[in-house]
């Protein structure tokens, strides 16, 4: 006998650059289906009756839905830098994000919807990620002689960092919510794994030779996603 699934609740939102029929499953906008312009919308409750089984997975996994708010402030524990956000409505199509002096970030354009602000300010964090973390992994690449291929700044959902059998690095670029020890913890231990693409004693005893302290970091390290806030996760 066919599995009977409920149909879940969802919104629907029409793009100007969606292709196709997209579901987004997320903790601020609950199922959202995008559909582009002119979409034929009596399509769209099969379409969803046909993927209800990822949708209720989905939905258990981010737990209860909570609007994402607009950010006052941004505090980029890395850099120690504490930034305000002014919010300066106008008639750009284009949300725009300039740092002005004196730490504050003026967003002006259409600034009202929480997930373009999110949208902007994430732009804005990987850029300042990228122009940081790169540097960064060379400069300790070559002190800690442990050459890697390729780096790549950019946001990850479970990982802080990861190392490919082709020695290519990949760094989250909300690294820049952590304290500068922790990070340096990231960047050693994702360089060792070029010589050791595992997780085995010999791994640890060679991160342990540049991180002395890399078995109880390791241990706290997870908590430390609390420090992202959620329009960084958006
Ligand atoms: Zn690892």
């Amino acid at each position: 006998m066919a599995k009977v699934v409920d149909t879940p609740e969802y919104s629907i939102r029409e793009s100007k650059r969606a292709r196709r029929l997209t579901i987004k499953v997320s903790s601020w906008a609950g199922v959202e289906v995008v559909v582009p312009p002119r979409f034929n919308r009596s399509e769209i409750r099969k379409f969803i009756q046909s993927k209800a089984g990822w949708i209720k997975k989905s939905l258990e996994q981010i737990g209860p839905v909570k609007e994402l708010q607009k950010p006052d402030t941004i505090y980029l524990g890395l850099l120690g830098e504490t930034w305000q956000v002014e919010y300066s409505p106008s008639q750009d199509n284009r949300l725009g994000v300039s740092e002005t002096d004196a730490n504050v970030l003026l967003l002006t354009g259409p600034v009202e919807g929480p997930v373009d602000v999110a949208a902007a300010l994430n732009q804005w964090l990987q850029k300042r990620a990228k122009t940081i973390l790169d540097p960064w992994l060379h400069q300790l690449s070559s002190e800690l002689s442990l050459p890697f291929s390729r780096a790549s700044v950019r946001r990850q959902r479970t990982k802080w960092g990861s190392c490919s059998a082709e020695k290519s690095i990949s760094l989250n670029r909300n690294l820049l919510f952590l304290s500068e020890a922790m990070v340096r913890y990231v960047l050693v231990h994702e360089l060792c794994h070029v010589r050791q693409l595992n997780h085995s004693d010999k791994f640890w005893r060679l991160l342990e030779t540049f991180e002395p302290n890399a078995r109880e970091t390791a241990a706290s390290i997870r908590k430390e996603s609390k420090l992202v806030p959620r329009w960084a996760m958006a």
